[in-house]
């Protein structure tokens, strides 16, 4: 069986690039019809677990992502670390370091005078004397002090590392006894079964590491897939100006959780050149080993272009729904209904919608400057209190497009003399769906008071 996990460490929100390891490992969990956990890597006790574990539930729901069993968190699990330490250090496989940090440091600068990269010299590696007095100490592995870590990466091929020059006897717990990094995720990801753990390229570093502490353990190790960064279009960084970081800001700006998972599986992995994936053809299609083995670049514009074929495709019911979170009953009222439903053909998000549904739907408090300037000329402000007087006396039956044609027939104009004119008139601005639906939805009677109240202000 497959099991992936998940594992943050609470920043406080979801960041986008977690959201695409967790997407990645829940869509490998369930195409094997496995499991998908989720733990929390809060053993720096200062950060709030709950508040940072509920951050990441409330993005997990809005996604509909969702994890098998309950969450664990490392900051319960203190004792389960003591005991694999105790394990170690008895089998002779750690060991007890009693050097100070006057020590440690003077042992740094000697060998950095000495051109050798710093490392710990081994001094406590096989100490059999009296230890100092006045000393807590902290507890190393023996790492091997030669020959290659390797792995076969999912992702990235054949890794390895050379032991004498990248490892070192590293620390696994400290002085007061808390387990470093590394050894805390060695130890879940094999108590909890992961068999295949796909995260960001950001740790390669850290596997050959988890690798030794899973030789000395006796655990099964475990496939890594580690997954490129996601960089900005200039290939640097990707950063809080590129866009928003927080996956519920995405939220906040009307993007569908649907378009935001669309967006993200195709970063960095593609499948031909489909575009659009529903979470089922994600999870029939969705293979870790052909995420791509280079940095993707994040894309607004292609978000934006997803969200609108999501919001263009969804059924009315979850355009209003959405609409609610921005304070908008869009349900029962039948005039809101048409609108949305007309502008979502156009909207790039659920804000923007909501906005142009608003627009419409009540009489436009102001004209934007701009668009009276250039469109309303003493011309075609004429034209337009004719066309009002017009359709005073012939606007009954509720034809706007036939009625309006034989205004323009009658007194040979074109649509374009008197159409940018009337949608200010109608709606404040000069972008707004076509102008005879926009007249069908609100009616006669706020067609006549809407041109009313514009020709008397130009
Ligand atoms: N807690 C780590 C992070 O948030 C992930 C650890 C892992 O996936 O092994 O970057």
């Amino acid at each position: 069986m497959v099991v992936t996990r998940f594992a943050p460490s609470p920043t406080g929100y979801l960041h986008i690039g977690g959201l695409r390891t967790a997407l990645y490992s829940y869509l490998w969990a369930k195409r094997n019809s496995g499991k998908f956990l989720l733990r929390i890597e809060d053993t720096d006790l200062k950060r709030n677990s709950i508040e940072a574990a509920q951050a990441i539930e409330e993005a997990f729901k809005w996604t509909g992502l969702s994890y098998d069993g309950e969450i664990i968190y490392q900051s319960q699990r203190f004792d389960i670390y003591k005991e694999y330490v105790e394990k170690l250090l008895s089998e002779g496989k750690a060991y007890y370091c009693y050097m100070s940090k006057e020590e440690l440091d003077a042992m740094r600068e000697e060998q950095i005078a000495n051109k050798q990269r710093p490392r710990y010299n081994g001094k406590y590696r096989d100490f059999k004397g009296t230890p100092p007095v006045g000393i807590e100490p902290v507890v190393r592995i023996k790492a091997p002090l030669s020959g290659e870590i390797a792995f076969e990466d999912g992702v990235k091929g054949h890794i390895s590392f050379k032991a004498e020059d990248i490892l070192d006897d590293f620390i696994i717990a400290r002085s007061d006894g808390t387990p470093t990094y590394n050894f805390t995720v060695v130890v879940d990801d094999a108590l909890m079964g992961i068999t295949d753990v796909i995260r960001g390229d950001d740790h390669l570093s850290n596997t050959p590491k988890q690798i030794i502490l899973y030789e000395a353990l006796g655990f099964k190790i475990p496939k890594f897939f580690h997954v490129p960064m996601i960089n900005n279009p200039q290939g640097k960084k990707l950063s809080k100006r590129d866009g928003a970081m927080d996956v519920m800001e995405y939220k906040n700006m009307g993007f569908l959780s649907e378009a935001l998972l669309n967006f993200l599986v195709r970063l960095g992995w593609s499948h031909g050149d489909q575009e659009i994936f529903s979470l089922n053809e994600m999870i029939k299609f969705f293979n870790p080993h052909n995420i791509n083995a280079s940095a993707s670049s994040y894309n607004q514009q292609k978000l934006e272009w997803l969200n609108a074929h999501y919001i263009k495709n969804a059924s009315s019911k979850r355009v209003w729904h959405e609409a609610l979170n921005f304070g908008f009953d869009i349900k029962g009222n039948k005039n809101a209904e048409l609108l949305a439903d007309m502008l979502r053909e156009r909207a790039k998000n659920i804000v923007q919608l909501v906005e142009m549904t608003k627009a419409i739907l009540n009489e436009p408090e102001s004209y934007e400057q701009k668009a009276v300037e250039k469109f309303v000329t003493p011309l075609s402000a004429g034209y337009l209190k004719d066309y009002l007087l017009f359709l005073k006396e012939h606007g009954e039956s509720g034809d706007f497009e036939n009625i309006t044609n034989e205004f323009l027939e009658k007194n040979e104009l074109k649509l374009k003399d008197i159409a940018q004119p009337i949608r200010i008139a109608l709606t404040g601005s000069s972008v707004s769906p076509p102008i005879f639906e926009v007249m069908d939805v609100i009616g006669q009677k706020a067609v006549l008071s809407r041109l009313e109240k514009f020709t008397k202000f130009i």
